[in-house]
């Protein structure tokens, strides 16, 4: 019997777990290989049994919400992963909204955009969790998570809940207080008062910013948005960087950097995990090469890349 199923047995534990379970199905860029234990907490309830259990072993953990952000190495990731899919659900209060943190971060914006509340249209149609939204700081069409965050409730790895209030000081450009990897996310308050009248405008801009994402390819081929973080002291966004070095359409296996926009890699159809970790490294070689800046990717290599 497995170490993890074992740990799991001794503690009593009911979670639903798949052993082995290919990871390509839970990440934008549809690569990677299997997780040793996947498991999908139903309730905030399971989940903190579940970090308790794993508290007294020596486990891996890793967390996986969208998989809108990360390349999962072929050779899989060892341990335990905890999807949050199954920690959905978004309220309405008088001010706000509070999302489980499973939930489609798009969801939420389409959710308050139905009760006429702004605040959160910007991230419509953006891929990944409400948790991962928060983990990552995400940012686009000039707004930004910190901005609309009031708390987040969460359990700690070794299984305590808490109660995060948001200070705008602990964020800054894809940064946030969650990236210690101490506290998985499990529910996420946003500020998001109504407004009288109809909500048609919010709607509206919504769809425009769908519209945007797909004429700039976004959903096109599989991917993970923006490879490479934006760096203010390069005095240009990374993409066009990686343009004026002439790497659009650059390929390396069945990974490509788009022909559409420079700083998005996206998965042919056959790419390995490999494929586009190695097109990462040849596209910040060529780039410092050529300029002397060092680009920093916003995708993260989860698993084992021995
Ligand atoms: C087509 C496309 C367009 C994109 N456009 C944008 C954009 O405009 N702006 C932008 O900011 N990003 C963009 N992204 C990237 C991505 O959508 C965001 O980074 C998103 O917030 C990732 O959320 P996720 O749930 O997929 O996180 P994942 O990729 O699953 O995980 C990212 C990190 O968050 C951690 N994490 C996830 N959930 C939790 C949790 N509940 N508790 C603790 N840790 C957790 C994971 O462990 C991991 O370290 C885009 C991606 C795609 C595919």
């Amino acid at each position: 019997m497995r170490t993890i199923q074992r740990a799991l047995q001794k503690f009593n534990l009911h979670v639903p777990v798949q052993f082995d379970a290919s990871l390509s199905e839970y990440t934008t860029f549809r690569v990677g290989g299997p997780a040793e234990a996947l498991v999908q907490p139903r309730t905030t309830g399971e989940l903190t049994q579940l970090l308790a259990a794993l508290a007294h072993t020596t486990i891996p953990l890793t967390i996986l919400g969208g998989g809108a952000n990360v390349v999962v190495s072929d050779n899989g990731i060892p341990g335990v992963v905890v999807h949050t899919a199954g920690l959905t659900g978004v309220d309405v209060t008088g001010d706000g909204i509070i999302a489980g943190a499973g939930t489609a971060i798009s969801d939420v914006a389409a959710c308050a955009a139905d009760e006429n509340r702004p605040g959160l249209d910007w991230i419509y149609a953006m891929p990944g969790s409400t948790g991962g939204a928060v983990w990552m700081n995400a940012r686009c069409y000039g707004g930004e998570i910190a901005a609309v965050l009031t708390e987040v409730h969460y359990v700690t790895r070794a299984g305590a809940p808490g109660r995060y209030i948001t200070d705008p000081a602990d964020f800054g450009y894809k940064v946030s207080p969650f990236q210690d990897g101490e506290r998985i996310i499990t529910e996420v308050h946003f500020s998001a008062p109504r407004q009288p009248g109809s909500s048609a405008a919010l709607w509206e801009r919504m769809r425009e910013i769908e519209e945007d994402r797909r004429g700039k390819g976004h959903f096109a081929a599989p991917c993970a948005g923006s490879i490479f973080k934006n760096d203010r002291q390069f005095g240009e966004p990374s993409g066009k960087i990686i343009d004026r070095v002439g790497l659009r359409g650059l390929r390396h296996g069945g990974a490509q950097v788009s022909s559409g926009h420079g700083n998005i890699i996206i998965n042919t159809g056959t790419a390995s995990a490999r494929d586009i970790r190695d097109l990462v490294t040849e596209v910040q070689d060529q780039v410092y090469r050529e300029t002397g800046h060092l680009l920093d990717p916003e995708v993260l290599f989860l698993g084992d890349w021995t």
